[in-house]
């Protein structure tokens, strides 16, 4: 994956030819082919997440089948209202709708309870009141066949009765557990008698204090598929281990439509962490600001940078679905952006640094308005007009008194072009105490729109706004969160936490912004020319108080306006 060139052909999807060639060998007619994806509400959705809910949904967007969304909401300690909500949020930002209502492994309960009673009586379950130290030491391990637990023997009659009993509320955590009974001598440790209950005297933030049993992931995960019907049940490679499991609970019940589980693997990016536990320490430790933080790799935290769902799902579809583990580069997402934001964004003017210019040769009060296309490949955007008048502000990293020789921008006695406005030579440098606070400069006014009719070439075109118009605005710049490609790669005795890049927000407070921008709505995304892709902020910003996230730099800022610079 690491080499994947970024305009590659999209590498293959194995699922979508599988269910294709299944579909195809159906006989009569195949089953609607549906899907799901099973989040457990435990914390904020990541751009992992997002790959295996494009594949989930994609599948059933292509093969005209229904994919449900379902909370894996077995684990009633970790879990809340809020991450429910913002899960559903992100789906369907990411731009796909479930298929009727939103589904809960908790609407379950009953029904698995019932199921577990029907394997006690069956005599493929038992209660084991062992704790669960020597359950463990019980199982045994690779090497290890395990030992059968003193209580494996129980009859269906004290079986029975002990369940209903934990049920009840009668024991405390801990006392009992509900455990499958298969074989302790298994090759395979999830086959050696897993656990389906345990007592956990919890709240449940849907099904309150009615049960204080809980089933365990394994327990509850096949059956609920095969309660909706799901034919397709897709999870990471780390369940590959879990199928026979799976597949055993579903004989063992006697369901007669089984899903079929197929693992691909997990999503890595490299320089990101894609764990909810850990995002969830860098929040609640303060290394960023929450969930939605745009340094975050969390759905919301991309949305609030300014990513858009589109170039994510390209994403998506070009990494491909694999079936071994491997580390996407994060340039591969970045390219996705780069090449959505390009295509749609509206280019303005802003500076981040401003550096005051007075241009002598235009009389005080004069505004001219010049007319500025708001994308070049994209008439139907339209245009708008910017102002030009005798006080500007340039990018004060654009200006060099003293300039080394491959330094094109402005300096004393040099001629620049300013986008969309004329040719401007500087003729004189104010200064305090050595600091730069000013420049003087002339424009030659034959050269308004950008070109001197002699046609006389310069080498660079500058971006500006007027000082007199210009907003004033804050600009968050953000660097990757990680300065290592994998984070996860830790020395003894140290921590992922250790390679955080301290360095990846930058807050520039006075910047200023054309007056385009003036009344822009949060979520607005613009491309400020030469320096990048920026989206309003969705929570601090508001007219009167701008504020941007620059959502990705421009890859090659300087070769393209170069390029272009004639057309100015
Ligand atoms: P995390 O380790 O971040 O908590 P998880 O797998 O525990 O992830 P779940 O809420 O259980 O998170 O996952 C919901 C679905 O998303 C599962 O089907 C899971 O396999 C899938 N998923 C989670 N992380 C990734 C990833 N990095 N790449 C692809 N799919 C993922
Ligand atoms: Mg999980």
């Amino acid at each position: 994956m690491r080499d994947a060139k970024p305009d590659a052909e999209a590498p293959g999807n194995f699922i979508d030819d599988l269910v294709r060639e299944e579909l195809a060998q159906a006989q009569g007619t195949p089953r609607t082919l549906r899907t799901r994806f099973p989040p457990e509400p435990n914390g904020y959705l990541h751009l992992g997440h997002a790959k295996s809910i494009c594949l989930n949904f994609g599948l059933a967007q292509r093969h005209g089948g229904a994919c449900n969304l379902r909370f894996d909401d077995t684990n009633p300690t970790t879990e809340e209202v809020e991450y429910v909500e913002s899960i559903q949020a992100d789906v369907r930002w990411l731009g796909f709708q479930w298929d009727g209502a939103v589904r809960f492994a908790s609407d379950y309960f009953e029904q698995l309870y019932q199921w577990a009673e029907a394997l006690v009586r069956e005599g493929l379950a038992y209660v084991d009141s062992q704790d669960l130290e020597a359950i463990r030491a019980g199982r045994g391990d690779f090497h290890r066949p395990g030992t059968d637990s003193p209580f494996r023997g129980r009859s269906v009659e004290e079986n029975l009765d002990l369940l209903r009993r934990m049920r009840a509320g009668e024991f405390p955590d801990g006392a009992h557990v509900l455990r499958a009974k298969i074989d302790m001598r298994s090759p395979d440790l999830n086959l050696r008698d897993p656990l389906l209950y345990r007592i956990r005297h919890a709240r449940h933030h849907r099904t309150g204090d009615a049960w204080c049993i809980y089933p365990m992931y394994d327990w509850a995960h096949g059956q609920s598929d095969a309660l909706e019907g799901i034919t397709h049940s897709i999870c990471t490679l780390e369940f590959q281990n879990h199928r026979p499991l799976y597949e055993w609970f579903l004989a063992a019940l006697k369901v007669p439509e089984r899903p079929r589980q197929i693992e691909f693997a997990r999503l890595n990016l490299s320089y990101t962490v894609l764990s909810k536990r850990r995002l969830q320490q860098l929040v609640e430790e303060g290394h960023v600001s929450g969930w939605d933080d745009p340094r975050m790799p969390t759905l919301a935290g991309q949305r609030r940078r300014g990513v858009t769902p589109e170039a994510l799902r390209n994403f998506c579809d070009r990494v491909g679905v694999a079936r071994r583990d491997g580390v996407v580069d994060v340039s591969l997402l970045e390219h996705a952006l780069r090449e959505d934001l390009n295509a749609r964004c509206p280019r303005v003017l802003a500076v981040l640094r401003p550096l005051k210019v007075v241009v002598e040769n235009l009389p005080e009060g004069e505004v001219l308005w010049l007319d500025a296309p708001l994308h070049p490949d994209k008439p139907e955007l339209g245009s708008r007009k910017v102002p030009f008048t005798r006080e500007l502000y340039l990018e004060r990293e654009d200006f060099l008194e003293d300039p080394p020789k491959k330094f094109f921008r402005l300096a004393p006695g040099r001629e620049v072009r300013l986008r969309y406005a004329c040719l401007l030579t500087c003729v004189g440098v104010e200064k305090t105490d050595g600091q730069v606070t000013a420049l003087r400069c002339t424009w030659d006014p034959a050269s308004r729109g950008g070109n001197a009719p002699d046609g006389r070439k310069v080498k660079a075109t500058l971006h500006w706004v007027s000082a007199a118009h210009a907003v004033p605005a804050e600009v968050r710049l953000y660097d990757r969160l990680f300065k290592v490609e994998n984070p996860m790669d830790v020395p003894e005795g140290g921590s992922w936490k250790d390679h955080l890049n301290r360095d990846s927000l930058e807050v520039l407070r006075h910047c200023r912004v054309e007056p385009y921008l003036a009344s822009c709505a949060p979520g607005e995304r613009f491309q400020f020319e030469r320096l990048g892709y920026f989206c309003a902020d969705t929570r601090d910003s508001v007219p009167g108080a701008l504020v941007f996230n620059r959502t990705i730099g421009l890859q090659d800022p300087w070769a393209k306006l170069v390029a272009r610079g004639s057309e100015g």
